[in-house]
């Protein structure tokens, strides 16, 4: 019997209609309200305010949190130096079973861990449940297994830790980000006061939980919620000495600024704007699946996104008809279902900025594709969007839209990829599709990225150092660079 054979275009067109396959939410309890973690339990605020945080998929208050005042932090900040007393001398190997016992228990409840993270973040399950749950515990099992060779880790020096780090995250990996935080400084013998952001801070408060659980000593770990004002007490507290941000570049200038002079160390991870490029022999199969991971992963709030898709003129069309095909195929929609791609934009003023940035995208001449695509009636919500016609100097090109917003620029050389590429304020990280080893040894050597991936996008690893260049931040996070920040070494 003859098989009729049909156009690729046409069978990409044939989604199947998934079932709702939406995980349980019957395993997580969530408090209607929180206190602050400090000195090793959930404590009554001495600040009088609180702020709900919600669901971005529902816009339904999921709980209430501490707007954390002066008072709170400087108790905090106390109960963390008070600690580092003994935890610094602890035995390492000893400190290393805390460490691994966090990322244990991490590991036993993932599940209930991944269900608030994407309640509270609005990112899709299956995202929480296989890349951001899973690497923050090993991220703990990695440097847990440094925490008694660090007289090795660094030849002829002697470590010694700093004392009480300062340490504020964004919203859009927030177990994740807590991790990179949080275990390099306690496997080098630091004690914490952790700020998560105001729209996330449900996954801190449930590790505050695993901390108890693990019977971390009092005070190792202290977590206080709030806003920008929470966030720059802590790092400018004077019983601080190792201040880690993570967010928005605008906000690291300002805590550069604010630390200048004080001698406290300071490591900041900020935006990034990277290119993806793709050369006329790279796999176009893979590299479409890699440029879909690189922008719409996490509706494309990651600070190393693969922001703008360079592709090589000779296939610029075959590309981008596949591409946007495979646009078509993205489940968007409730982020508890587990077929779900694209989940919810994480709040109301992300909504709104990737919106105004997509404006000024169409005003200034680019061409705009959206596939087809019903947006649920509540919550926030945006489409993959993808811009072709776009010129290096339209707004869409320069500024991170931190949203599933991708621009598309074509080269000829490599040497015009590599110009285009660098031609950002940012240097975070960069993508290269490419059939030859040789060519992505030499792209990698001219890019200023802190991270070059080959034939892939977004993939991390504990043992892999991650960090910027320019406005995209310095200093390094994750293998044995991440522990640096926080040893000094004589
Ligand atoms: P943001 O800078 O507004 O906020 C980040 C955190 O800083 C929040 O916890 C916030 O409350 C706090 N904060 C705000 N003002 C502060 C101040 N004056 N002093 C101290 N803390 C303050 O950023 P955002 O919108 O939450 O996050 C998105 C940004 O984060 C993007 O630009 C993204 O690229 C960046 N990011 C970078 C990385 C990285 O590793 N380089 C990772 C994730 C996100």
């Amino acid at each position: 019997m003859a098989i009729a054979k049909r156009a690729p275009a046409e069978l990409a067109k044939q989604t199947f209609e998934y079932a709702p396959a939406p995980e349980s939410i019957d395993h997580v309890k969530i408090e209607p309200r929180y206190g602050l973690f400090i000195g090793g339990k959930m404590v009554a605020p001495h600040s009088k305010k609180r702020f709900p945080t919600i669901n971005p998929a529902t816009e339904q208050k999921l709980s209430e949190v501490v707007e954390a005042d002066e008072v709170d932090v400087d108790h905090a900040v106390k109960a963390a130096d008070k600690a580092f007393e003994e935890w610094s001398q602890l035995t390492p190997s000893r400190r290393a079973r805390y460490i691994f016992r966090l990322s244990r228990i991490i590991q036993e409840r993932a599940r209930e861990l991944a269900v608030v993270e994407t309640m509270d973040g609005g990112k899709p399950i299956k995202e929480s449940r296989d890349v951001d749950i899973p690497l923050a515990a090993a991220h703990f099992f990695y440097y847990a297994g440094w925490a008694d060779k660090l007289e090795w880790a660094f030849a002829n020096r002697k470590p010694r830790p700093l004392g009480v780090a300062g340490q504020v995250i964004p919203w859009n990996f927030p177990l994740l980000m807590l991790a990179w935080k949080i275990a390099p400084a306690l496997a080098a013998g630091n004690t914490v006061v952790l700020k998560p952001a105001e729209t996330t801070p449900l996954s801190a408060l449930l590790f505050a939980d695993i901390c108890m659980q693990a019977e971390l000593p009092p005070g190792v770990v202290n977590i206080v919620t709030g806003g920008g004002k929470t966030g720059s007490l802590v790092v400018t507290h004077p019983a601080v000495k190792k201040v880690a941000f993570t967010g928005s570049t605008e906000v690291g200038k300002l805590i550069a600024r604010a630390l200048a002079g004080t001698g406290k160390r300071l490591t900041l991870e900020l935006g990034g704007k990277a290119a993806n490029i793709v050369f006329d022999d790279a796999p176009l199969d893979a590299a479409v699946e890699g440029i879909v991971n690189g922008i719409y992963f996490n509706q494309g709030h990651v600070c190393c996104a693969g922001s703008r898709l360079l592709v090589q003129e000779s296939i610029a069309e075959p590309l981008l008809e596949k591409l946007k095909l495979r646009l078509g195929t993205l489940r968007l929609g409730d982020p508890l279902d587990k077929n779900t791609d694209i989940g919810a934009i994480n709040s109301k003023a992300q909504l709104e900025k990737i919106e105004e940035l997509v404006e000024s995208g169409v005003e200034e001449g680019a061409e705009i594709y959206q596939p087809e695509c019903k947006l649920p009636e509540r919550g926030y919500w945006f489409p993959p969007t993808l811009f072709t016609n776009v010129s290096q100097s339209y707004r869409i090109a320069r500024e991170e839209i931190f949203g599933p917003v991708l621009s598309v620029l074509t080269f000829r050389t490599p040497a015009e990829a590599v110009e285009k590429a660098n031609n950002t304020p940012y240097g975070l990280s960069a993508g290269v599709w490419t059939d030859k080893g040789s060519r992505i040894l030499w792209m990698a050597e001219r890019m200023r990225a802190g991270v070059v991936w080959a034939n892939t996008f977004n993939r991390f690893d504990p043992t892999s150092p991650f960090g910027g260049y320019k406005e995209s931040g310095f200093g390094r996070e994750g293998g044995r660079h991440g522990l640096m920040p926080y040893l000094e070494l004589v």
